[in-house]
């Protein structure tokens, strides 16, 4: 899996840095689903979601005197592959901080499977995303009991197969105490390929119907990363997947990429439809040194 070079390549360190930011919003999640009342959960539950999302002239900002967002405008069908590609600071994160309810927008509005996300529970929106991050959010706590953080009612034959699935059975197998081994709070026994696997195997038990992918950059072995794609390609399926994305054959093989610049949706549509538009897409793209890969 060979990387834009530039300048995406800059913009993926960038990521690493914006996205630990997300990497909270996960443990905020996760410290949310522990409580059993939260009084400014407004909204309905809803069983089930599809996973069907629209932007509908979304415009944000965090401080009253300047715009973050503005009238951000997409759709995306149940199940779909986006995305989201720009600059550092141009947005991107805040579109997924919206979409998951951590901020409302200022106007427009966001529907989930047609339904204003205003009205829907936080708990159950929360229910119905995944996060898998470059920067895996471990506790201190067995190898079991961090997978299990996906679904805590999960049981050690649901934590088992969702590790087999992730690709992370066998070298959770290999440790010392398999399952029952013990990560330090910085679980530094474990490669980040490894921790990469077990934030799958987590997301797998979870079961979401809209994932958060941040690709993972560095550091990660060959045949890791190959184990890494194929579980993530498998956690992908059926799933709406809103991916910001490193790698030029992620960005290929989205349904739609959503392109944003200074807050606002510059341009959207498949690798190909944008090639041909020869906009900013086609710059980031000419003008990185790899535009053979893929
Ligand atoms: P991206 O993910 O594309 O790098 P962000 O959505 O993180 O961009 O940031 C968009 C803009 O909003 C940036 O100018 C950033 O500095 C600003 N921003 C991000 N988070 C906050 C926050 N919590 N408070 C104020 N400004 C923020």
């Amino acid at each position: 899996a060979r990387q834009f070079t530039r300048p995406l390549n800059e913009l993926a360190n960038q990521f690493n840095t914006l996205l630990s930011a997300i990497a909270g919003a996960e443990r905020v999640f996760d410290i949310l689903d522990t409580k059993t009342e939260d009084e400014n959960d407004s909204g309905e539950d809803v069983e089930h979601i599809r996973g069907e999302v629209t932007f509908s002239h979304v415009s944000f900002s965090y401080e009253k005197s300047d715009s973050t967002i503005m009238d951000v405008h997409f759709h995306v069908n149940p199940g779909e592959m986006v995305a989201l590609v720009g600059p550092t600071g141009a947005g991107k994160t805040t579109i997924i901080n919206l979409l998951s309810r951590f901020y409302d927008c200022d106007s427009g509005a966001i529907f989930i499977d047609g339904k204003n996300i205003q009205q829907i529970s936080r708990s159950s929106l929360r229910k119905s995303m995944g996060f898998v991050l470059q920067d895996v959010f471990l506790f201190e706590g067995t190898i079991r009991e961090n997978i299990r953080y996906g679904r805590l009612d999960a049981t050690d034959e649901e934590v088992e197969e969702a590790a087999k699935q992730a690709n992370a059975h066998s070298f959770i197998m290999r440790l010392p105490q398999g399952y029952d081994t013990v990560l330090s709070g910085d679980a530094t026994g474990i490669s980040q390929g490894q921790k990469q696997l077990l934030s799958i195997a987590r997301a797998i038990l979870r079961n979401p119907s809209i994932l958060i992918l941040d690709e993972a950059t560095s550091n990660i072995d060959t045949v890791t990363e190959l184990k890494i794609q194929e579980a993530l390609k498998q956690l992908m399926k059926g799933r709406t997947t809103f991916c910001i994305a490193h790698r030029l054959n992620t960005i290929r093989h989205a349904d739609q990429i959503l392109v944003i610049k200074d807050g606002k949706l510059i341009e959207k549509g498949t690798h190909e439809s944008l090639i041909q538009t020869r906009g900013f897409y086609y710059d980031l793209y000419t003008h990185s040194d790899q535009k053979d890969v893929g």
